[in-house]
């Protein structure tokens, strides 16, 4: 089986060369699945994933804008449409400076597989830019994004290609997007997810990703006879997923000790309670701050610059910044303290030796495109009110966001069991391996 793995990750670095993230990504998928390909002759014969690494399309395109002092800036904008044997290719926008095109496409590979799990007919696809929002004007942030969507609008739309946020794209920007998309399209329809409650967007869609971690950490808890009430928590990031994350865990009982951002990490033993969460929310998403003036504010939490929070003695983490936080020197730290459940909020936040440490240590690890999955899955019913022009009440969009949750861990359950232990990595690729690589046999050589 191994040798299978080698020879086709072997393919995969020389048609994708330098693109590290990519051959990350595809490998921890190849290592779940290739037992699967190996004993079923149809997806050998159609070459299922061979052409599963093969991007339907790619679209990469300059994007000039000017800044305030009328100085002229060019980047360059993504879209990776990967998969669509399930439905229109659906994924984030990343704006941020380390975006180049192996990142986006090992998170449009990821993309594939966690739609595939939320139950809902939605493909893979991820795009952005190297753009860094951070420090610029709100009138900067809109020229950029108005640039971007000149170019973006002709190859998405409510049926084809319905792009949302992630990493530096928050609700400021989709409604920019959003905005130029409407100008140029002449169309006001649900090409875009994330959209602000008044035009189209969805209750809880802002909240999904860190609730759906939550409820996917406490399904985990709960096949120990476990829940989060009393534990010690620790998250990464300060951004949305880390807010909401916090939000949860602190509506179901547990303690959160750590944010952190780019710049270094804050603990905070008495806890992060809702009213400090309140206060770094307006620090993050209305003056855009950073997280060291926390200590400023609350007075015995500690600030540790360029750190991150995995030394911090917990019960639960949930990495909710970005893809390799988790070393595997972090693993260990986190195991040795006595961790045992990790639901990833961000995608591939921990290195494949990392996830090694957590699958040997039988911890409860939930990888990122199970645990995670909640964001897409909830713009996926933003897509589904857009299509019915209705807007559901807020208890009804959580209500099915826990039972996709639900329906994702069992998943994971269903084909990650054995010997006694759920390798949830296991299960959450070959679950969602199994119903993308089938529409694809359903649908001939294309
Ligand atoms: P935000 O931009 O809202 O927040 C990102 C946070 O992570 C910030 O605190 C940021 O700090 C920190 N961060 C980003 N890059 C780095 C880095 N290289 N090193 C250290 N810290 C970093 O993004 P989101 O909360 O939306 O996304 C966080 C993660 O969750 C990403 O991996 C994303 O792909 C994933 N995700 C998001 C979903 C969503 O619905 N938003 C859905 C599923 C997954 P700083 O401000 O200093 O950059």
């Amino acid at each position: 089986m191994s040798n299978s793995v080698e020879t086709f990750m072997a393919q995969v670095a020389a048609k994708n060369p330098g693109e590290l993230e990519f051959h990350q990504a595809v490998r921890e998928v190849a290592e779940s699945v290739m037992p699967v390909v190996e004993t079923t002759l149809a997806y050998r014969k159609a070459k299922i994933l061979e052409r599963m690494v093969e991007p339907e399309r790619v679209v990469l395109f300059r994007v000039p804008w000017v800044d305030d002092k009328g100085d002229v800036h060019v980047n360059r904008g993504y879209r990776i449409e990967m998969n669509s044997a399930i439905g229109p290719y659906k994924g984030g926008l990343r704006f941020h400076p380390s975006v180049n095109l192996g990142i986006l496409k090992f998170l449009a590979f990821e993309q594939v597989f966690k739609n595939s799990l939320t139950t809902l007919p939605m493909g893979g696809g991820k795009g952005g830019s190297d753009f860094d929002p951070k420090g610029k004007s709100d009138m900067e942030v809109m020229r950029f994004c108005q640039s971007f969507m000149s170019e973006l609008f002709r190859h998405i739309g409510p049926n084809t290609d319905v792009p949302a946020g992630d990493i530096g794209v928050g609700g400021r920007e989709i409604g920019y997007l959003f905005g130029q998309y409407k100008r140029l399209s002449n169309e006001f329809t649900g090409v875009l997810t994330g959209k602000g409650l008044g035009w189209g967007g969805s209750l809880i869609r802002p909240e999904a990703t860190g609730y759906g971690a939550t409820y996917f950490a406490q399904e985990m808890l709960a096949t120990r006879s476990d829940g989060i009430k009393g534990k010690r928590v620790v998250v990464s990031g300060s951004g949305n997923v880390a807010q909401y994350t916090v939000q949860k865990v602190n509506q179901l009982g547990g303690k959160v000790l750590t944010l952190s951002d780019s710049g270094g990490t804050v603990v905070d033993e008495d806890g992060i309670d809702d009213d400090k969460l309140a206060w770094v929310m307006e620090l993050k998403n209305v003056r855009r701050g950073r997280i060291f003036e926390y200590v400023n504010k609350f007075e015995k939490a500690v600030y540790r610059e360029n750190s991150r929070p995995w030394d911090v003695p917990c019960d639960v983490a949930f990495p909710s910044a970005t893809q390799n936080e988790i070393t595997v020197q972090d693993a260990k730290t986190l195991v040795k303290n006595g961790c045992f459940c990790v639901a990833e909020g961000a995608n591939m936040p921990t290195d494949p030796d990392g996830v090694d440490v957590f699958i040997d240590a039988k911890i409860l690890y939930g990888p990122g495109k199970a645990a995670n999955a909640g964001g897409v899955a909830t713009s996926g019913l933003e897509m589904s009110q857009n299509a019915m022009h209705l807007h559901w009440p807020r208890d009804e969009v959580d209500r099915r966001l826990q039972e996709i949750m639900r329906a994702i861990h069992k998943s994971c359950v269903e084909y990650g069991s054995g010997n006694g232990f759920i390798n949830y990595v296991k299960g959450a690729n070959v679950a969602g391996f199994v119903k993308v690589a089938n529409a694809m046999l359903d649908q001939g050589i294309v």
